[in-house]
């Protein structure tokens, strides 16, 4: 019954206005669209809440009609006004004859209630619906309270009465002519004739957790009798989606954990032996603890995919760096995929000054034991990178460094064993599988970011991942005092801004500007350097959040401020720009005469937002700082007080205080916890990002599911999907599941291929 099409309940011609206007094409897509709330017999809807250009329906009382001629031209105007009891809402109807709106004004007598549906609009500042489509509540429940075309009006009484004899009546999103009865009026003929329907959760689960069968869910969701009734069919309905991706989530945690790989165990007092005794520092507990994580899942014979979370300057990459090794002295290599190449390029040289002669093996002046460090990325000279590529399938390099680039398919590897995969949060399955298919059997992979990601996200966009968490920092790390600069209300802060830049130069360090946009002729803002900006990609434009009417200026740009600086605030110093568009050796020679000092100022875009260490850099200016995502800001100023110098941030906005802009700048200031932070990020913006669900998507099936509010609930999906999956793997004895499991599936790869 749910595969069916839509045409055999709603007919052929409206079957189009389901498919086109609400993206509804079988009858379970119209079983699952839900009502948006439910108005109450008797109880008005409020007005004020009213949005001009939303289609919406209203539960009011007719308050007043008026009847009149157009004045310059031919034809009648019925104007009633109706009221929330507070609130007051037009409606108007034109006619060519008197006669044609005289029915309507008398069906539509003061005091009477109804359902009032169309486009809010606006006309000399009092909102109105123009030729709204209308239910009225019959004083009884009697019929022909209809409104519409006279020769509908015998069509919809008949619902009109069973609608209404109800005391919740379910409002849904409906369009202009699938107003909400029209499709309560499509719905009721299934769930009358439905019968018992294959459910996904499996009876047992249902028991236990009290939740009502799928098709009684139907019934509570579109016919209830009370509030009681429709949340415990929402209940069940949440669960069911945390549960249909847990259980496909476990499914891949079980064929991963089947996968065949080779375990590594290293050969002692090899290179990781050597590193340990040339480190400069103690690692700290953390590092110690997840290391030896590491350790183990590498000894298994089943592939790793562990994800290693850590604060900003947590000290990720010597964890890795370790891990690495571990497989080199195993016999094996490793890659190291950095999202960008100023960031390939970064790694590549501070593995280098890692290892010192551990790095050179085989070389003039290298060590014994070690390995050789190769840097491979796209852009690289031809004659640099066949080398490279030589060493890599060789087998000389023991550590590969690059972009995904690595993941073309003509890199070939000797042996990989490991991949490290750096500052990328959204390293999905399809990757993992184009390097599973460049070993003999798949190589370990580890994730690393730096993004902290609260446990709900964890447990479903990573949820077939393991996870590991570095959460202190290496001792002595001086603090960093973040400020907002509010150009908007104390212009002379900005001025400010600019001595406290020129100080950090005169007591002989280093400062970053970051800047939205490269400039030039680029249009708005830009995240630099192809970031994964999902998760931190700022929120909507504040223009269209706060309704504003001044048209926007741009946004400033390092091409504008970088000359605009060095003709006045910053004149005299050594000021560089560093961005996307620049060609890589000249990125790469501004960072290295930025890392070496040479450099006093980096105006820079986001290319710096993960990584970068320099660590006599302790000033950073972030202009237009609400165009940025608050975790992005928190990575952003993580490349300050990375050394024993306290660290200043400053982030520049024209933003009035109590914006929601605003507030999430002075969130930022106000703590430099990035668990906390995460959690302001996820309350700030639409979840479906989060989770990477479209939100008009037609099917998709995270459509009700919040992974703030519903932790609990994703918590025991996972524990009943985990258990289910142990016992059948394959779905066999649940084959509803399975269904829901394959939709959900689907919808996924047809994201990811939309991405692409
Ligand atoms: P992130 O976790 O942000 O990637 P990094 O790995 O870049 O952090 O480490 C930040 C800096 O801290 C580096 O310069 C690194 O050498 C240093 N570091 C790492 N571990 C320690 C430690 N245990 N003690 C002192 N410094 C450390
Ligand atoms: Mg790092």
């Amino acid at each position: 019954v749910l595969d069916d099409p839509i045409r055999t309940v709603s007919g052929g011609a409206s079957a189009k206005a389901f498919a086109d206007g609400l993206g509804l094409e079988t009858v379970g897509d119209l079983l699952r669209h839900f009502p948006r709330r439910y108005a109450v017999r008797g109880e008005l809807t409020d007005l004020a809440e009213l949005r001009v250009d939303e289609e919406a329906t209203v539960m009011a009382e007719v308050a007043a009609t008026k009847l009149y001629p157009m004045k310059n031209r031919p034809g009648w105007v019925l104007e009633v006004v109706v009221t929330d009891g507070r609130g007051r809402l037009k409606l108007t109807f034109f006619g060519k004859q008197k006669r044609q709106l005289e029915w309507r004004e008398r069906q539509l007598r003061v005091g009477r209630h109804g359902l009032f549906a169309g486009k809010v609009g606006s006309f000399k500042g009092v909102r109105q619906l123009t030729h709204p489509e209308y239910l009225l509540v019959g004083d009884a429940g009697g019929a022909g309270d209809a409104g519409g075309d006279p020769d509908d009006l015998d069509e919809s009484a008949a619902d009109a009465a069973a609608a209404f004899a109800r005391r919740l009546i379910p409002v849904y999103p409906a369009t202009k002519v699938l107003t909400t009865w029209k499709i309560a009026k499509a719905v009721a003929p299934v769930l009358d004739t439905m019968g018992e329907l294959p459910d996904p959760l499996p009876a047992p689960l249902r028991e236990r957790h009290g939740f009502p069968s799928l098709s009684e869910s139907f019934e509570l969701v579109h016919r209830p009798a009370s509030e009681e009734d429709w949340r415990r069919a929402m209940r069940r309905f949440v669960f069911e989606e945390a549960y249909v991706l847990q259980v496909e989530l476990a499914r891949r945690r079980a064929r991963a954990a089947m996968l065949p790989a080779v375990p590594r165990v290293p050969a002692p007092d090899g290179a990781l032996a050597a590193f340990d005794r040339r480190l400069p520092f103690q690692l700290t507990e953390g590092q110690q603890a997840v290391g030896m994580q590491l350790a183990a899942d590498l000894a298994r014979e089943h592939p790793m995919h562990r994800l290693l979370q850590g604060e900003v300057g947590s000290g990720k990459t010597v964890v890795a760096l370790r891990a690495m090794l571990a497989v080199v002295d195993a016999g094996g290599q490793a890659a190291l995929l950095a999202p960008t190449e100023v960031l390939a390029q970064q790694h590549y040289r501070s593995l280098h000054a890692l290892l010192g002669p551990l790095a050179e093996q085989g070389m003039l002046g290298g060590a014994d034991v070690g390995t050789r460090v190769t840097l491979l990325t796209g852009s690289q000279a031809a004659s640099t990178r066949r080398r490279a590529l030589l060493e890599a399938a060789g087998g000389e390099a023991g550590i590969v460094v690059g972009t995904h680039a690595l993941l073309e398919e003509r890199v070939q590897f000797a042996d990989l064993g490991l991949v490290v995969v750096d500052e990328q949060h959204r390293f999905g399955v399809e990757q993992r599988s184009a390097l599973a298919a460049k070993g003999v059997t798949p190589p370990h992979v580890l994730v690393m970011t730096a993004t902290p990601i609260p446990r709900t996200i964890a447990m479903t966009v990573f949820g077939d991942l393991d996870v590991s968490t570095l959460t202190e920092l290496p001792a002595g790390r001086s603090p960093i005092a973040t400020h907002v600069v509010p150009t908007g209300e104390k212009p002379h802060y900005l001025e400010r801004a600019w001595e406290r830049v020129r100080e950090e130069v005169g007591a002989g360090h280093q400062v970053y500007i970051v800047c939205p946009r490269i400039g030039g002729d680029d249009q708005g803002d830009v995240q630099d350097e192809g970031f994964d900006a999902s998760v931190d990609d700022p929120d909507e434009p504040e223009g269209s959040a706060e309704g504003g009417s001044a048209p926007p200026r741009p946004l400033l740009a390092v091409l504008d401020v970088a000359p605009m600086l060095t003709a006045g605030p910053l004149a005299g110093l050594r000021l560089e720009v560093l961005h996307g568009r620049m060609p890589s050796e000249a990125k790469d020679d501004v960072m290295q005469r930025f890392a070496a000092g040479a450099v006093d100022v980096l105006v820079a875009t986001t290319v710096v937002e993960v990584g970068v260490d320099v660590a006599n850099a302790t000033g950073m200016v972030v202009m237009d700082a609400d165009r940025f995502g608050v975790s992005q800001l928190h990575q952003l100023r993580g490349r300050v007080g990375r050394g024993t110098a306290a660290g200043l941030c400053l982030l520049v906005t024209d933003l009035e205080p109590g914006t929601p802009g605003r507030s999430r700048l002075d969130a930022v200031a106000a703590t430099d916890d990035g668990f906390e932070l995460a959690r302001v990020d996820l309350e700030s913006r639409r979840e479906g990002d989060v989770l990477g669900a479209t939100q008009s998507g037609r099917r998709s099936s995270l459509r009700r599911l919040r992974v703030l509010r519903d932790e609990e609930v994703i918590q025991q999906a996972r524990v009943e999907a985990t258990e289910l999956v142990e016992r059948d793997p394959d779905l066999a004895d649940h084959p509803a599941l399975r269904a829901a499991v394959a939709v959900y599936v689907d919808d996924e790869q047809s994201e990811y291929l939309e991405k692409a």
